[in-house]
């Protein structure tokens, strides 16, 4: 199956992707993650992308067109994926079909996790991840087994430069201006399928469940698990 995560910062999309992606047996592909792993490996790309991400402006499109192309010619990525805060502009859309066109790959659907403003700002701001390997954390949801420390390799905690007040207003205002119109784009393409990020995960699986057997992926869905 070959999905786009669509909706704004704190509508949960990483959450769910996680679970999708061991569900169908199908990569995880987050731009966000993979500039963050950058960042921290002090690579090119990761220290043109900083100032950017600091600040929650968008990195510019041809880095990151750039990095999902490689991604995707991955051969992982031939029994499907999940894109995660890609595409983010109406440049990065348009890149996406012709890409997905040149690979004979076309996308099954876009699911738009429409989310209330009170659960964005409560997600955020509780946000934690890893300063080692990026595991995220919630403080109130999802809490790490020791205060302040990952569970998985023993990093600290810390809270992501993005998600402090400041950056979190701009955040939605670039997503309200760059990436909302693309909710439309791929309604007028008919592959576009709304959910409420307001729901839990559990919740949201089963949604999502309805909205896969309507478009005949559920199929596809049972075929890749395991
Ligand atoms: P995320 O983890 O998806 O919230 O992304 C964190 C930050 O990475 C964003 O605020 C942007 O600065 C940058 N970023 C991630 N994906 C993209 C994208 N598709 N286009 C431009 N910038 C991106």
């Amino acid at each position: 199956m070959r999905l786009v995560l669509l909706g704004p910062p704190g509508a949960g999309k990483g959450t769910q992707a996680q679970v999708l992606s061991k569900d169908l047996n199908i990569p995880h592909i987050s731009t966000g993650d993979m500039l963050r792993e950058a960042l921290r490996a002090a690579s090119p790309l990761g220290l043109k992308a900083k100032g950017y991400m600091d600040q929650g402006a968008l990195v510019p499109d041809d880095l990151v067109i750039e990095l999902v192309r490689e991604r995707l010619s991955k051969p992982d990525a031939a029994k499907g994926f999940i894109l995660d805060g890609f595409p983010r502009t109406a440049e990065q859309g348009e890149s996406l079909g012709k890409m997905l066109a040149g690979l004979s790959m076309p996308l099954d659907v876009t699911l738009y996790f429409k989310t209330s403003m009170l659960v964005i700002i409560r997600r955020l701001g509780g946000r934690r991840i890893c300063s080692k390997c990026g595991k995220t954390y919630h403080m109130t949801n999802f809490r790490p087994k020791v205060d302040g420390v990952c569970d998985v390799c023993q990093g600290s905690l810390m809270q992501r430069p993005d998600d402090r007040e400041e950056a979190i207003e701009n955040r939605l205002v670039v997503y309200e201006k760059q990436t909302a119109p693309l909710i439309d784009y791929y309604k007028k393409k008919n592959l576009l399928e709304e959910i409420s990020g307001d729901l839990e995960v559990d919740d949201l699986n089963i949604a999502l469940e309805i909205i896969f057997k309507k478009r005949n992926l559920v199929g596809n869905r049972i075929q890749n698990a395991g």
